[in-house]
């Protein structure tokens, strides 16, 4: 497919707008309206770059996507979209041209559009239940959400358009926030908005969480997450980083000397896992997360002002099939890397990245071998990674999540040669906030113990996001930090 420019595409979407716009579309005029695609940077030359991959779009094709909606009376699209955002509505306004109405209307439920809009897993959300997508049999032709969603964020910031949230007359009472990633993040607005007094802990240096230390530049640009952090300064909300709960203070001494009245802990699942197998321990071995986080919090990349050391790997073997995985080989080609296979034990139609990245990672010269899982990582005489051995699979049976599980074939072993090896194969809890809180319960996974108001067995204390659900995505932390923020204020309202 050739590639397109933005001027292309704003050019094309000026021509249609036109003839859409004085018109009086009926449901069968808005089902032919053909889908707007996502502008993007050329593929090769993008890919040795850490700038946004997908540029946006333009708001003729914004207008024009807005009008494929049907406005359905029941709004399926709402009922798969975690914090419920007013589709429709919101669709209505940018179709009519009125985007800080829009925008407006988003936020009503969803605090952070500019990054749902770019990291939702749409397609299986609010995307997945769309009347157009079912209508045209193929859900990759629904409306767009998404992309509209990230465009009118966009808009209100380039425009200066951003209000700062009112805040209610304080009340005199004190909440720790536990964690600045998504969850943390939306219960610091929520509860400041009631007035409280609030302070977000963070371990890193720098705020947002894993928008910021995992999701990589090229996808998330780190000045849209610190644009958010910058509104809930604005609403007095305070951030100490570089303060790890647990050591720095324990999070009792936060509530029974410091005197916060309530607490949220929003700490993620930052503990990567492992294949457990021989030679893991070699000098050019990463997880995911230490390898993105060298590039994205530290700016590896950046090797004419960052100090952090960057591993200079030309054949880099990624092991893998989700979104992690997909980061992580993008980012190996930014860093300098010649090529890039990702290793997955069973194949495309089971990976659980999302189709978009993984057409973006092909794009950019990223190899897939499927049917392949590593069982041993060789070294050379320096205690360097020189290679892994691999055996084949086939697949079986539909196992629990039915999935088709890999089977392997006996004596199919063989070797790829590489000189670095990515493990993106998940992430656990961090134990330490359970460790250093007697009291505070969590299950077998170390995931800690909710009810239907987040509230854990700790008095006064609430729980949220990856540290709950296990890792899971960006909205669904935000919904449950909304979750967690409502019953923290009804909690002080009465005390
Ligand atoms: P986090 O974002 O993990 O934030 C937790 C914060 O708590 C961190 O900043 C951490 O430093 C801090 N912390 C931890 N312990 C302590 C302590 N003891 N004291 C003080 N601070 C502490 N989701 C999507 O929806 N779409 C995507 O495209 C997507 N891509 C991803 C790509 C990568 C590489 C990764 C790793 C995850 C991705 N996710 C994606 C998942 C998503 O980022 C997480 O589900 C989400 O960030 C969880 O939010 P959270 O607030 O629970 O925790
Ligand atoms: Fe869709 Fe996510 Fe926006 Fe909800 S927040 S409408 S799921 S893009
Ligand atoms: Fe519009 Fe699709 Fe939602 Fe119907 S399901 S209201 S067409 S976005």
């Amino acid at each position: 497919m050739t590639h397109k420019t933005k001027e292309q595409y704003t050019a094309e979407a000026k021509e249609l707008l036109a003839s859409l716009k004085n018109k009086t579309l009926t449901p069968k005029d808005r089902m032919a309206i053909p889908q707007q695609e996502m502008p993007t940077g050329e593929p090769l030359e993008r890919a040795r770059k850490m700038d946004e991959v997908a540029l946006g779009y333009t708001a003729e094709q914004a207008q024009i996507e807005a009008m494929r909606c049907l406005q359905c009376k029941n709004a399926p699209c709402m009922n798969g979209c975690p914090v419920s955002v007013p589709i429709p509505e919101f669709l209505a306004k940018v179709a009519s041209g009125d985007f800080k109405g829009a925008v407006d209307t988003v936020k009503t439920t969803n605090l952070l559009p500019a990054i749902c809009g770019r990291v939702c897993p749409q397609e299986k959300q609010c995307q997945g239940q769309c009347t157009v997508g079912k209508g045209l049999k193929d859900p990759e032709k629904a409306v767009a959400i998404g992309r509209i969603e990230r465009f009118v964020a966009d808009w209100e910031r380039e425009n200066g358009k951003i209000d700062t949230p009112a805040v209610a007359a304080a009340t005199g009472k004190k909440v720790a926030i536990i964690g600045s990633g998504p969850a943390g993040l939306t219960v610091a607005a929520d509860v400041r908005r009631a007035g409280h007094e609030v302070t977000v802990f963070e371990a890193f240096h720098k705020t947002g969480g894993v928008m910021v230390y995992g999701i990589p530049e090229f996808r998330l640009p780190k000045s849209i997450v610190a644009q958010e952090v910058e509104t809930l300064k604005k609403m007095g909300v305070k951030f100490e980083t570089n303060f790890l709960v647990g050591r720095t203070q324990t999070l009792p001494q936060l509530l029974q000397e410091a005197g916060y009245d309530a607490a949220f802990v929003g700490t993620g699942a930052g503990l990567p896992k492992f294949m457990n197998i021989e030679g893991e321990n070699l000098i050019g071995v990463f997880s995911a997360n230490e390898y993105l986080t060298r590039a994205n919090l530290m700016k590896a990349y950046d090797t004419e002002r960052a100090s952090t050391p960057l591993f200079e790997a030309k054949n880099i073997v990624v092991v893998g099939g989700g979104n992690v995985a997909m980061d992580a080989a993008r980012m190996g080609y930014r860093l300098g890397a010649e090529k890039v296979s990702v290793i997955y034990r069973r194949t495309r139609n089971e990976m659980p990245a999302r189709r978009e990245e993984v057409a973006h990672a092909e794009e950019e010269g990223v190899e897939f071998r499927f049917l392949e899982n590593p069982v041993k990582i060789i070294g050379d005489e320096n205690g360097c990674v020189k290679a892994v051995q691999v055996l084949s699979y086939e697949l079986g049976e539909p196992d629990a999540s039915g999935r088709r599980s890999p089977v392997a074939i006996a004596g199919s072993e063989h070797e790829v040669p590489c000189d670095a090896v990515i493990v993106a194969l998940g992430n656990g809890s961090n134990p330490l906030m359970v460790q250093t809180t007697p009291g505070l319960d969590a299950d077998a996974k170390g995931h800690i113990k909710v009810d239907e108001n987040a509230a854990t067995s700790y008095p006064a204390v609430w729980a949220g996001g990856d540290i709950v659900l296990g890792a899971a995505t960006v909205i669904l932390a935000m919904g449950e930090g909304r979750k967690a923020a409502a019953s923290i204020n009804e909690y002080l309202a009465k005390k």
